[in-house]
């Protein structure tokens, strides 16, 4: 809506027109600039894109009220300091994934995806008509910040193996690239697992430091040509619905315009739930052309023992994390009671179609 017809429509409203109409000028034409700082390096495919989506989106919404400017990782050299950063305020806004501050605030966990965890359309009813949005704002709240859903990768691959893996057996001792709770997993069911930057991850799987390397799926995973060393593709079970997220400063937030916020909150909304949709195309065209170029790439999905095993140590896990924290074991609660609703209407909606399809 422009400030024009804006104001007459206020003009139609109230009759004290001259009055109300010249204030709302002056705030019209208020111009504010929020600096995000993102976790990605300059132009990362598809995370990097959410964040020029938001921005874009903002700043056309609110006819160019709303300013947002990026600094990637290599301009602030912080990947890992987003948390920090937005808290203090030296940016107002965050493009991050809360598990990645588990270490800092163990709460921030439950906010991305959870082994054997939701989906992602049932982790989005979740945040934004479960309790999830509420449950990560108390979260966050604590230091100063609201925090968003910010994009989803969907279901990530469980990783490229340079061996299959038959049994449980074949499990003991293997050299993982796997960050985070799912790492600690693996290493539970007698694995090695450990984190690698990014740039040092194709040449470590070929030079055999390590066995196998997890990363996303293959919209993200075809530029970094793992498929051309590991011909092992497994399926997931650690990343059901990766979730990115969106910190804000709470101070700059409350301070901008009621329309701002709304505006602001809608770019986010918006360009998460593009992120979805984009990751899903590219995976859908990355794996036709791996499929294309390199036909020996073999799908495997983890045997019952590994799954198992895997699935108690999760089970197992969590017990302790809840028996430590009421706040844990609150948002361990709503998930899972939230997940039995919803997986009951998956299973007899995309499940039961999908699975009609293979008789
Ligand atoms: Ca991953």
């Amino acid at each position: 809506m422009s400030s024009f017809t804006y104001q007459k429509l206020t003009c139609g409203l109230f009759l004290s027109c001259a009055l109300v109409g010249a204030p709302l000028a002056q705030a019209e034409d208020k111009v504010y600039r929020l600096k995000l700082a993102e976790t990605w390096g300059a132009n990362t495919p598809i995370l990097g894109d959410t964040t020029k989506r938001m921005a874009s989106l903002a700043e056309s919404m609110s006819n160019g009220r709303l300013q947002i400017t990026i600094d990637s990782s290599n301009k602030h050299k912080a990947p890992f300091g987003v948390f920090d950063m937005v808290r203090a305020g030296q940016y107002d806004i965050g493009h991050s994934a809360s598990y990645y501050w588990k270490g800092k605030v163990p709460n921030t966990l439950y906010f991305t995806t959870m082994p054997f965890g939701m989906t992602t359309a049932e982790q989005y009813g979740w945040f934004y008509h479960g309790e999830g949005q509420t449950l990560m704002n108390e979260v966050y709240g604590k230091f100063g910040m609201y925090s968003f859903p910010g994009g989803n990768t969907g279901v990530q691959m469980g990783g490229w193996f340079q061996k299959e893996i038959n049994s449980l057996d074949d499990v003991k001792g293997l050299k993982i690239r796997i960050p985070g709770f799912a790492g600690e997993l693996w290493s539970k069911i007698g694995a090695k697992p450990v984190n690698i930057a990014p740039g040092d991850l194709f040449t470590a799987l070929e030079r055999r430091t390590v066995d196998a390397v997890e990363w996303v799926g293959p919209s993200l995973d075809i530029r970094m040509g793992f498929h051309k060393i590991a011909p092992f593709y497994y399926t997931g079970w650690h990343e059901p619905a990766s979730e990115l997220q969106f910190m804000v400063n709470r101070r700059k937030f409350d301070r901008l315009p009621e329309d701002l916020q709304q505006i602001l909150k809608t770019a986010m909304r918006t360009s998460a739930y593009d992120m979805y949709i984009q990751t899903h195309h590219e995976s859908g065209e990355s794996w036709h052309k791996m499929k294309t170029e390199f036909p020996n790439i073999q799908v495997k999905t983890f045997p019952a023992d590994v799954i198992t095993a895997m699935r108690q140590a999760n089970e197992k896990l969590l017990a302790e994390y809840a028996e430590k924290d009421p706040q844990a074991k609150r948002i361990q609660d709503s998930q899972a009671e939230y997940m039995r609703k919803a997986r009951a209407w998956t299973d007899i909606s995309d499940k039961a179609y999908l699975n009609s399809l293979d008789k």
